[in-house]
Order: structure tokens, then C-alpha cells, then sequence
């Protein structure tokens, strides 16, 4: 399944080409990865296939998380760090977009096991990384204190300070004090804007969420805090389910004691895949890619999905969602306050400043907001006849196009 990720990204890209009257010229520009670096981690008698994959750097230095997971491939590496690229074009960021993964498994490994394979990573590709040249942060099973040691591994081998180079770090190794929870908090700005757009009134509102990491726990937490009724949450062993919904302080207690969401003794459990078709208003994707595919599309009964997960929709999907009027809010927006947050604690690092909290909470919902006017404004001059994915890439790729056209390379 994996293999066809990349497939739905040029699907989307040939509709692009389409509607901006693009080149083929552009077109090979947008879809060829810039450098794709390959190795096998050695760890003891075990081996960990790993990429580091910039996808383009003609907005500025690569910029994108490391993936932990047992199904990790080149395939899926490639098209995280093609979204990276029109993310951070969307969100206005300097930064191009680059992405990188291990094939290992961390839930089945010790400390130790763990700190190795992260160092590793570094001691393979610190050479392609830095502060001016490609900035990795955290992703799928990968957390602070993976970032951590990956900065203390870069500074022994370059030999001095270097904490811009990571983001995602601990806040006593110059992490920044909004990056915790700023993906899903970006998510969250989205949602209430997407509201008030569409007139809807949040204690009418089912919500179901998939995925409960950094991602949809917080996320959950947030909706659960202001209001919404979030009926449903799952992690990798399956989801829980209450018409009446969640108590997702206790969900969350649950989770940290049992390692599953699925030990909660409220409601009923459900599979992932029960989860998307559940009788809700709003879906929350925020596990993995591929989830909504042109085989359970027709029985999504949501009307507004939000993807806090990079790629949870195949391209097929788009097209019956489309058809069936669901809203579909894409990842390249809903999930970019994590890594506009990762912007603040780079800037800060390079010039020193320490920021204030309120400040920057303020500035991350200034800028994920005018992104999402910029997209509803390309929305509303097709007439809605275009779904707001394309509407969001079609602003992406005009900045990067432009910045690869004032470079000379078009
Ligand atoms: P995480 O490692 O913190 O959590 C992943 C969660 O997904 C866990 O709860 C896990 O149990 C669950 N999960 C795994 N496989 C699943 C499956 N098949 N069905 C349902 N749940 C499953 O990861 P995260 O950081 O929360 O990332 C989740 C998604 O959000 C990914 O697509 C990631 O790329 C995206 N994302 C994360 C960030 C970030 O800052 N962490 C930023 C942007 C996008």
C-alpha cells in the first residue's frame, strides 16, 4: 500500500498543471526530489534502512521531521518531504522541504537501542544537515529527546554550537516553549476557523479523532476543552467509541498507564477502520497517511475532515469526497503549526532572543489564519468547483515556482 503514496501526489499534481496552465518543465521541477540520501543503520547484528530526502531547497534550507516506523519506505519518505515542500511554501516560511525516516520499530526497542539509532542517523547524514542547510524536527515516534541527542551527536561531530540545526528540542537545550502541542494547536486554530466559515455550532458537533499521539492527543484535548463532543479516539491498537462522548481527561490517563486508548472502560471499542465511518460531523485524521482511500471514502459520513496527519486521503478519495460535498481540510495547512513553531524556536536560535509565550501563541494564529484566507480566496475565485486541496497547493507552487524562476532555474 505504501508504494502508491507518491502515485496520489502526481495525480494531484497533473489536476495543478491543469488549472495553472504549468509547463512540463515545471512540472519535472515539482516532482523530482533534489538529493536522496540512502543508507542502512548498523547497530550491533541489526541493520535499519534510513533516508534523508530533500525535496527542494529553492525557498530556503530543507525543513521537515524524522519518522521512526517499522514501515518506513523511500516511497513514503519522498512524498512526506514533497508535502514539507509546500507546507512551508504555503505557511510563507523560508524554508524549502526535505523529510527523513528509519525502518525500525522504537515501541519494540530499549533506551539504549533508541539513543543509538538516533545518534546513528546523525553520524550517516550530518553532513546534509545544519542550520543553513536542511533543519530536521520531530514526526511519527520520534520526540524531544530523540532531538536531543541527535543535536548533541551533530555538535561533537562539526565541533561547536550548533542549535538551530534541530527543532523539536528540549526547552533547556533551546527548544521553544510552544513547540509541545503547536501541531495540534495550529489544527485547532484551523478547525474554529473552518466554524465560522461554515456557520456550525461546536456543541452540535460529533468529532472523532484517529490517531493519539503528539498529533491527536492534544488535538483531542483542545476540542474536548473548548467544548466539541469528541465521541471517538484510537491509537495503533484500534479506538474507543461513546455516542455520548469521551472523557478524554480520563482517556488520556488511560493512555499513559495501558499504552491504549482501547483500555478505556467507557464505550465501546472499535477498529480504525469502524472509526472513520462512525456517525460524526467532523474526522480528524492524525495517524498515518492512506487512511480515506477510494475503497471507504462512500462510507465516510463526516461532513468536514481535518488531516493532522500528512497524507491520511488518497487521491481517489478526494474525488468521491468531493462529489459527496465533505470538506476536506488538507494537511499542508491543518498540521503546519507544528512546523511554524519549529520556525520560531530556529529563528530564536540564531539570533539569541527568547521569545514570549503569549507573543508567539499570537503569532502562530496570525499566520495559520492568513493561510487559510489565502486558500479560501483561491476557492472562491475557482467557485468552489475545485476542492481546497488544490486550492492550498495552487498558492504553494506559485511561491515556489517564483522562487525557482528568480533563480534561474525555469
Ligand atoms: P506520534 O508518534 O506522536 O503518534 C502517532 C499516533 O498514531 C499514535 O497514537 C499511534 O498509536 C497512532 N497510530 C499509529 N498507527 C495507527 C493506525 N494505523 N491507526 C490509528 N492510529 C495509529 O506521531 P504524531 O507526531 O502525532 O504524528 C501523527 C501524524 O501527524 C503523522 O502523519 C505526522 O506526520 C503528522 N504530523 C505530525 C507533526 C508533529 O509535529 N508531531 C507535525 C505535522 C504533521
Amino acid at each position: 500500500m505504501k508504494d502508491k503514496v507518491f502515485s496520489n501526489i502526481v495525480k494531484r499534481l497533473a489536476e495543478v498543471k491543469k488549472l495553472e496552465n504549468l509547463t512540463v518543465k515545471e512540472i519535472r521541477l515539482l516532482s523530482t526530489p533534489k538529493r536522496i540520501a540512502y543508507t542502512k543503520l548498523k547497530i550491533g547484528k541489526k541493520t535499519y534502512p534510513a533516508w534523508r530526502i530533500l525535496f527542494s531547497d529553492a525557498l530556503g534550507p530543507g525543513k521537515g521531521g524524522i519518522r521512526f516506523h517499522p514501515g518506513v519506505c523511500q516511497d513514503e519518505v519522498k512524498s512526506l518531504s514533497f508535502w514539507m515542500t509546500l507546507k512551508n511554501s504555503l505557511a510563507g516560511l523560508p524554508y524549502g522541504g526535505a523529510k527523513g525516516g528509519v525502518q525500525f520499530d522504537p515501541r519494540q526497542a530499549s533506551d539504549k537501542e533508541l539513543q543509538q539509532v538516533s545518534r546513528k542517523f546523525i553520524d550517516a547524514f550530518y553532513k546534509y544537515l545544519g542550520q543553513d542547510k536542511d533543519i530536521p524536527a520531530p514526526d511519527v515516534y520520534t520526540n524531544s529527546q530523540i532531538m536531543a541527542w541527535m543535536l548533541d551527536e551533530y555538535e561533537k561531530k562539526v565541533g561547536y554550537h550548533q542549535p538551530g540545526m534541530i527543532t523539536g528540542k528540549p526547552l533547556d537545550l533551546q527548544g521553544c516553549v510552544l513547540r509541545g502541542d503547536a501541531t495540534a494547536k495550529g489544527a485547532f486554530i484551523i478547525t474554529k476557523a473552518m466554524l465560522k466559515k461554515f456557520k456550525l455550532n461546536k456543541k452540535k458537533l460529533k468529532v472523532a479523532v484517529q490517531g493519539f499521539g503528539n498529533a491527536g492527543l492534544f488535538m483531542s484535548q483542545m476540542l474536548a476543552k473548548d467544548g466539541f463532543r469528541v465521541v471517538a479516539v484510537s491509537d495503533s491498537k484500534g479506538g474507543i467509541y461513546s455516542k455520548t462522548g469521551l472523557n478524554i481527561k480520563k482517556v488520556i490517563a488511560i493512555k499513559k498507564k495501558q499504552g491504549s486508548v482501547t483500555k478505556h472502560k467507557q464505550g465501546q471499542v472499535v477498529t480504525n477502520a469502524q472509526l472513520l465511518e462512525l456517525p460524526v460531523d467532523i474526522l480528524v485524521l492524525a495517524a498515518l497517511e492512506n487512511q480515506v482511500t477510494k475503497d471507504n471514502a462512500k462510507d465516510v459520513k463526516a461532513k468536514y475532515i481535518v488531516e493532522v496527519a500528512n497524507g491520511p486521503t488518497t487521491y481517489d478519495a478526494d474525488q468521491i469526497l468531493f462529489k459527496k460535498g465533505t470538506m476536506v481540510v488538507p494537511d499542508i495547512l491543518a498540521n503546519s503549526g507544528g512546523v511554524t513553531v519549529s520556525y520560531f524556536e530556529w529563528a530564536q536560535n540564531r539570533t539569541g532572543n527568547i521569545l514570549d509565550k503569549d507573543y508567539l501563541a499570537k503569532l502562530l494564529e496570525t499566520k495559520m489564519l492568513s493561510s487559510w484566507n489565502k486558500m479560501m480566496t483561491v476557492y472562491r475565485e475557482h467557485d468552489k468547483k475545485i476542492d481546497l486541496r488544490a486550492s492550498a497547493y495552487i498558492i504553494a507552487i506559485r511561491r515556489i515556482l517564483s522562487a525557482e524562476r528568480l533563480r534561474g532555474n525555469l
